[in-house]
Formats: C-alpha cells, structure tokens, sequence
C-alpha cells in the first residue's frame, strides 16, 4: 500500500484504545494552553520531537512537568475533554483512559475529587456527543507505597459501583526500574491479569521459552503493545526488533497502544501504520488487530456488542477500497 494511502486507511480504520496515560497523552496545543494560564509563556519543554529518543528517567522527567501545570481539578478537566476529542478525531471509538488519582496540598485536590473532575469531563455534554465511548482505570503509582495503592483500590471499588460502569478497573503503572522486578512480575502474574501492557519485561523477542512466556500464552492473556513508547524509551532498541512480531506470528492476542501519545508525538492511526509498514501488515490484517481488540475491552457485552456493530458498518466502506 503507498504510503498516502496506508494513512489513509489507518486514520479511517476504527480503532480501540486500550493503553493511554491520562497525563502523557497531553498534546503541545493543550500544554500550551496550561502554561498560558500558569503564564509561562508558551515555550514546550515535553513533548518528544520526532525521531529523538530519550532514556526511560527523561521520560518520567517529562511526567513531573506535566504534574505541575494540573495540580487543579479545573485543569484536570480541561486535559481529560481535550485528550478525548485528539483521539476521537483520531478515528477511536472505544478509549480506556488511565490516571493516578492525585492529591495537591497547595491547591486542595484530593484524590477523589481528581477522579471526579476526569469523571465530570468525560460525561461533560460536549463529550457525550462525541462518537466515542470512554472508559476509566485508576492507576497505582509504584513509588507511591502500599498505603496510597490500598486508597486508590478502594477509590476504584467504590466508582465500580457507583459510576454507571465508567470505572472498570485498576492498572500497576510507573517506573518499573525497582528492586525486586522480577518478584513483582511473578506476583502479579499470579493474579491473573486481565491484560499486560507493554510486556516488554517478557523478553520474549529472542527467547520464546522463558516461563513468563509460557505463562502468559497459556492463559491467552492480551498484550497491550505500545511500538514508539518503547523504541523512544529504548525499551526496544528499534521497531524491527519490536516483539509485537513473536506473539503475532502465535496468534497471541494483541493490541495497539500510543501509551503516551503527547509525550512520544505519535497517534493511534501512526502506531497501525508504523506497525503494517515494519512486519508488512496488510489492511485486513489491521482491521482484524483493530477489530479483536474489542474482545478485550474492560467495557460491558452490550457495549461491546454496539462497538461490533459500528465496526462492521465501517468494514464495508473502507476495507472494499
Ligand atoms: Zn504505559
């Protein structure tokens, strides 16, 4: 496919989100924005320029910026409507967002009223009307301890509860780098995840017969995969050597993800097309990728079962081209 059009076809393919920092997904016109309002002129100092790669510490340097200019609840609705519409425009029609809930002294937001001001944004009428379904999992910060993560666990169980199904789970996130990774992975394999972002730390491109490995083939558990995220944080040293390629060629399921799509300058639409264009992807193979990711969504069957629907209407128009 040229070039033009794999873009094409990429941008008009309907897509799910599964994997999507609240905060890293932040564009420079919304930081912008932030920055004019805290009046520090409109100089970006985050986002990623293309090609340039940073180590796995400058990328969660770039998250302490981004903390500071939404220390308000104001502010956090104002990223979360923004985030929405760059991805609804992007061509998602099903996004999982994801967030730390977080407390700010200074300017008195609790935890609680952090997930309400990304709950208020999300069910804000000029959300709703978008074509775009939202879902919510709050995120454990490792460096944050067991105290703050037993809070954020009873925070998710209560919205479970209590916010028309748009809380549907809890996510472990933040810098991986801790002593004892390798008991924390096997411990939380235990608990049989209902999906493993990134699995990078499967080091399954050139050892497939590792017991992770083994793991999680047997229980089929799906692989968020994020390709620029790694290759910028050299996770992966290069796309070829992504391992998106291992558990494809399995049939293992797995899904695209931007992870951070404002601090890596990437979007869904490009993740599919640097995918097709590296391991030779063709369009049905897209749409299938695309398509069974609605398989593992956290959202309910009947929403899931409206999602079908809306992608087998779309099916006709763009894979018939
Ligand atoms: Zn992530």
């Amino acid at each position: 496919m040229e070039t033009h059009t794999l873009r094409d076809f990429c941008q008009q393919l309907p897509k799910t989100e599964l994997h999507a920092h609240l905060n890293g997904s932040i564009s420079d016109h919304t930081l912008t924005k932030l920055m004019r309002r805290r009046h520090l002129g409109g100089q970006n100092m985050t986002s990623f320029e293309k090609g340039r790669s940073r180590t796995l510490d400058e990328c969660f340097q770039a998250f302490k910026i981004i903390h500071k200019l939404t220390e308000d609840e104001e502010s956090v609705k104002m990223v979360t409507g923004d985030v929405i519409k760059e991805f609804s425009q992007d061509g998602v029609k099903y996004l999982e967002l994801r967030s730390t809930p977080r407390e700010e002294e200074h300017t008195g937001m609790t935890r609680r009223s952090y997930v309400e001001a990304v709950l208020n944004a999300i069910r804000s009428p000029e959300i709703s009307a978008l074509d775009i379904t939202v879902r919510l999992l709050l995120s454990i910060d490792r460096k944050n301890g067991a105290m703050v993560a037993m809070e954020t666990v009873k925070l998710a169980q209560e919205y479970l509860l209590t916010s028309d199904d748009c809380v549907v789970g809890v996510d472990l996130s933040g810098n991986p780098k801790i002593p004892g990774q390798d008991e924390e992975t096997q411990a939380l394999l235990e608990l049989r995840p209902h999906r493993i972002g990134h699995g990078t730390f499967l080091k399954a491109s050139r050892n497939g017969t590792s017991e992770l490995v083994e793991h999680v083939r047997k229980l089929k558990i799906p692989l968020e995969l994020c390709l620029t995220s790694n290759v910028k944080c050299q996770t992966v040293k290069t796309y070829h050597e992504h391992h998106f390629k291992f558990w494809f060629d399995q049939s293992h399921p797995c899904t695209f993800c931007t992870d951070d799509k404002g601090v890596f300058s990437t979007t869904l639409s490009e993740e599919y097309g640097i995918a097709a264009t590296t391991f030779g992807l063709s369009p049905k193979q897209l749409w299938d990728i695309s398509y069974n990711s609605i398989d593992f969504a956290f959202a309910q069957h009947d929403v899931k079962d409206k999602l079908r629907f809306t992608w087998n209407e779309h099916k006709h128009l763009i894979l018939r081209k």
